[in-house]
């Protein structure tokens, strides 16, 4: 067998495409290893987000060059959304590049190394194509827990991102497939699986006849063997009762919610074009927690958004302050080409936006620390994915709000299991717990 190495930046997507480039490119006989320096092909999986993940893949590309030079043999790959918006920059700055391919073509990647290897040229592939269902995987994926994308694309136009640029137009998959695919990995072990898309509740709307998320998760919630649900990223604009009503109804949906809001000022969500206000924010944070009293919320925002003024960022903290987030996170905004924002008058300087995101990282330290206060005491249902990264003797495992949690087994759970634990210590980062039940006592029953 040759041997692949990928490396992968950014969202949980990438990850995803990155598998599945993984276990397509294993029916041609390319098996994964951890080591570059051992590779026939490498492939990076890129990012375009912010100019911060940009620098990254051309530091990492820089570095490819000497191994390049080294084994003139040795294909190396850019793939995601950085191939498909820069792709004659990353040709023009690392000219050693010997396959330049977009989401779209992730289906095709196999012949695509073929191309390179049989013309010896460079292949670019960047244009569109029919959205494909790909459900290979590695065999060393992780067996418990996976990502499923049911939509691709975004048509959000958030003056800020270029998403809608990389990714294209929102495709959903349909239904039928994603059960399947979740039949699929639950039959190899899989108990959770987060379900994907730029913005995962506009799911459905364009499958003929349309349906939406709240109706995906009452058939995934279906699948036998499944314990546990979550999808990420929704975004304010599309929610609607019938998504929070399934929070509260689907039974094996997690009490785990992502809403970013970007800005907590009315001012610069209207200069972001995100189509709601904060007032609608709160109402709809309102609704969510009157439907699931124990949702963990958490959130995404962005300080110095062009024109963001001292009371503008201050709205922000105060938002910060009367949601209550469990996580918050925050990104200094990023000026990508080609966007609205990047050509409006009143950029932020450098210095005031790490000024205001310290300040912010400031209020959400102490507010999610009193979120997580709260947990000590309580029972809390936990899947136990691996042992403790501190004691290889404690299990370790993740609770429906998403939390990490250590505990001794006693011998009494293992990995895959769902068990209850009560929590006996705060930490920043974790919480420490002792087992309660035998496993799957109280598998999806948290509630
Ligand atoms: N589609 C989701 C939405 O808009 O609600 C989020 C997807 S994006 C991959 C993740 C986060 O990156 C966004 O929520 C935003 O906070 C941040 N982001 C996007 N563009 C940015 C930019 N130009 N500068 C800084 N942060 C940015």
């Amino acid at each position: 067998m040759a041997k692949l190495h990928v490396i992968t930046y950014g969202c949980q997507m990438n990850e995803y495409d990155s598998e599945r480039v993984a276990g397509l490119l294993r029916a041609h006989r390319y098996e994964l290893t951890d080591h570059e320096a051992d590779a026939d092909l490498i492939l990076v999986n890129t990012c375009a987000i912010r100019e911060k993940a940009e620098d990254k893949v051309f530091s990492k590309l820089g570095e490819l060059r000497a191994l390049k030079a080294r084994r003139p043999d040795v294909v190396v790959g850019v793939m995601g959304c950085m191939a498909q918006l820069q792709q004659g920059v990353v040709q023009k700055r690392a000219p050693h590049v010997d396959l330049v391919f977009g989401s779209a073509a992730v289906s095709r990647v196999a012949e695509l190394v073929e191309r390179v290897r049989h013309d010896r040229r460079p292949v670019l592939e960047t244009g569109e194509a029919p959205l494909v269902k790909i459900t290979a995987r590695p065999p060393s994926a992780n067996r418990l827990k996976a990502y499923v994308t049911v939509m691709e694309g975004c048509e959000k136009h958030c003056t800020f991102c270029v998403v809608p640029r990389t990714r294209g137009r929102e495709r959903s998959h349909p239904p039928e497939a994603i059960v399947d695919e979740v039949r699929g990995l639950v039959a190899a072990g899989c108990r959770e699986v987060t379900l994907l898309g730029q913005t995962v509740n506009a799911y459905g709307r364009d499958l003929t006849p349309p349906t939406d998320l709240a109706a995906l998760l009452h058939r995934v919630n279906d699948v036998a063997g499944l314990a546990r649900i979550r999808f990420t990223t929704s975004n304010p604009y599309n929610l609607t009762p019938r998504l929070i009503a399934a929070l509260r109804d689907v039974p094996k949906v997690c009490e785990w919610f992502h809403l970013p809001l970007q800005s907590g000022s009315d001012r610069v969500l209207q200069g972001m074009n995100r189509g709601y206000t904060r007032a609608q924010y709160l109402e709809l944070v309102a609704a969510l927690r009157d439907a699931v009293p124990d949702l963990a919320l958490s959130t995404d925002l962005i300080v110095g958004f062009p024109g963001e003024t001292e009371a503008d960022f201050e709205a922000t903290l105060d938002m910060v302050a009367r949601v209550q987030y469990d996580n918050v996170f925050a990104f200094r905004y990023s000026r990508r080409p080609g966007t609205p924002a990047a050509e409006m008058a009143d950029q932020v300087p450098d210095e005031i936006k790490a000024e205001r995101n310290a300040r912010l990282l400031g209020v959400v330290g102490r507010v999610t620390a009193a979120r997580s206060a709260r947990l000590a005491g309580q029972m809390v249902e936990v899947l136990v994915d691996g042992t403790s990264r501190r004691n290889a003797g404690e299990l370790s495992g993740r609770t429906r709000c998403n939390r990490v949690v250590n505990f001794d087994g006693q011998g009494r759970a293992a990995v895959g299991d769902v068990v209850s634990v009560r929590v006996t210590e705060v930490l920043p980062h974790s919480l420490r717990a002792t087992l309660t039940t035998a496993p799957e006592e109280i598998v999806c029953s948290s509630r």
